[in-house]
């Protein structure tokens, strides 16, 4: 069985080969619930691929029948939050990209918003900057990173969207090979998403008047684009690119053809997208009138074919005929003044971006001074901030201090090295993190000393759970750390309201010292 391994956060994760297995299949039906599949078969294959132990695949099968739904005209938004919900208790920060970039777009699709709500804008702002970590699996990277991209495109932040397919690009390109279908198929997304994302821009660089920009960009877009069309793509896909390519080449001013280096130009671009390039060359020149009778009537021929701004640049050229001055004249204006505004969003949306990577490296300070960075769990600062933090909350409640010691463990260093001495304190550390809830802590105080303190916890079932840490000890398979290696714990346990929390962990380790005297890996308790 194929095994990987990532290092998310400073901890190494290791899925089995057939976890790598359902990440690929939830990719493919995270594809194929965008037409292919009804939300029914969807949920189908979803149930077979799931096991409630693989976090993120979950993330991805709620990614799927979200998208399904939504394809079916059904309300998404149970799904949305589910991935939410799940991602935000993962340690992956693409897959909470992810999810956040996927609520965005669900805004950003929904019908006008007749009332303020949340704007699209602050989940993708949160998601463009967790993806400045990347610990993550590249498969997530790229598909979070997609997603920004497409957000941002629909919202009018065409230099955010731009810069989020290079950093797909480059993720890409850092690939090692484990989804290579996957990432093959992120591949072919990046490149049509990214011809339709310059597309759009040059299209509303040519309705405010900059036709030198609108060259200029479609010009850079050109070259090495038809190249990457592979056997593999869709026939539709392939159309609809190679009319965005026609369309490009008509607002660069080259020929079809020619600028891509192919024989191929136009082939198989639709009799409309033709029409448009011809309308587009002409409208350059200026053939104003020309341009116009060409346009005319073309706008409706599009369906979903073509780019937003694509359609309203024909409907532009279309308009600009004798007698309708005043017409285009308002157009016009009103074109400018949504460029205007669009350029404000997009420094806004950067002031944002910038503020929130601020406060996340600040947070991230602030978590790596309380947190130790060997096993990850809380270092002797955090359980100080733990312990101020539970005194300044109110109520009344019993508290139990575990201080807890790895037995003989200099025989350990000796014996097998100061490595696998370093394992054995780190899966000390995720016994203890598996032991305790979400009010308690589990911190290394340092060398092999770790302190658990249980929240709100009656005095039999501190014992029981301190019994439960030291038997989880005993039975791990310390074999697979090093042959022959064999670790103990003991464990001083006290019990006490909070009001005695800073004195327990002394009578903790009074008890702790008792265990040791008696001959250790056991429970000592006052
Ligand atoms: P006892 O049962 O009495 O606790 O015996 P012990 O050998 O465990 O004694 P003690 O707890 O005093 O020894 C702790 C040892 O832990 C001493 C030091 O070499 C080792 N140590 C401290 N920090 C680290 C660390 O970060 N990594 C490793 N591998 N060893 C450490
Ligand atoms: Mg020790």
């Amino acid at each position: 069985m194929r095994a990987h391994t990532w290092n998310t956060l400073g901890k190494v994760t290791v899925m089995t080969g057939e976890h790598v297995d359902a990440v690929a299949e939830a990719y493919a039906l995270i594809e194929a619930a965008q037409g292919e599949l009804d939300p029914d078969q969807v949920d189908a294959v979803a149930t077979r691929i799931g096991r409630p132990e693989w976090w993120d695949v979950q993330v991805l099968l709620h990614f799927a029948r979200s998208l399904a739904d939504r394809e079916a005209g059904r309300d998404d938004s149970g799904h949305v939050r589910a991935m939410l919900d799940v991602a935000a208790v993962l340690d992956d920060p693409a897959l909470l990209a992810l999810a956040l970039a996927a609520s965005a777009a669900r805004k950003v699709e929904s019908p006008r918003p007749l009332e303020l709500g949340e704007s699209a804008a602050s989940p993708l702002v949160r998601a463009a900057v967790l993806l400045d970590d990347e610990s993550s699996p590249v498969v997530h990277r790229a598909a979070a990173l997609i997603e920004v991209a497409c957000v941002a495109h629909a919202l009018g932040l065409w230099e955010l969207a731009l810069e989020h397919y290079d950093r797909t690009r480059k993720a890409l390109d850092a690939d090692d090979g484990c989804w290579r279908s996957t990432t093959d198929r992120q591949r072919t997304v990046l490149a049509v998403n990214r011809i339709e994302l310059l597309l759009d821009w040059a299209a509303a660089e040519a309705m405010i008047g900059d036709w030198p920009a609108a060259a200029e960009r479609a010009a850079a877009a050109i070259p090495g684009s038809r190249e990457v069309v592979g056997p593999d793509w869709p026939p539709t896909w392939v159309r609809q690119y190679e009319g965005h390519l026609h369309l490009l080449a008509a607002l660069a001013g080259s020929s079809s053809g020619s600028s891509s280096g192919s024989s191929s130009g136009g082939a198989d671009v639709a009799p409309p997208i033709l029409a448009l390039g011809a309308a587009i060359r002409a409208a350059r020149v200026p053939e104003t009138e020309r341009a116009a009778a060409l346009a005319r009537g073309l706008a409706d021929g599009f369906g979903h074919t073509v780019p937003l701004h694509v359609w309203l640049l024909a409907m532009q050229i279309a308009g600009r005929r004798r007698g309708g001055e005043a017409a285009a004249r308002l157009a016009d204006e009103l074109v400018v003044l949504r460029w205007n505004d669009r350029l404000v969003r997009m420094t806004t949306v950067r002031d944002a971006i910038a503020v929130e990577r601020r406060r996340r490296e600040h947070e991230q300070l602030q978590r790596e001074i309380l947190t130790d960075h060997l096993t990850g769990l809380a270092n002797r600062r955090g359980y100080h901030a733990y312990l101020t933090a539970v005194q300044s909350t109110a109520g009344p409640g019993d508290y139990a201090a575990m201080m807890i010691d790895v037995d003989k463990f200099k025989q350990v260093n000796d014996q097998f090295g100061h490595d696998v001495g370093d394992r054995v304190l780190a899966r000390i550390a995720e016994i203890l993190s598996a032991s305790v809830r979400p009010a308690d802590l589990a911190a290394r105080l340092g060398g092999d000393e770790f302190v658990v303190i249980l929240a709100e916890v009656q005095p039999g079932v501190s014992q029981d759970r301190a019994q439960a840490i030291l038997d989880a000890v005993g039975r791990y398979p310390w074999d697979q750390v090093a042959a022959g290696l064999r670790v103990s714990i003991s464990v001083g346990l006290h019990h006490g309201c909070r009001e005695e929390l800073p004195t327990l962990l002394g009578d903790a380790d009074r008890h702790l010292y008792q265990a040791k005297s008696e001959g250790r890996s056991r429970v000592a308790t006052g």
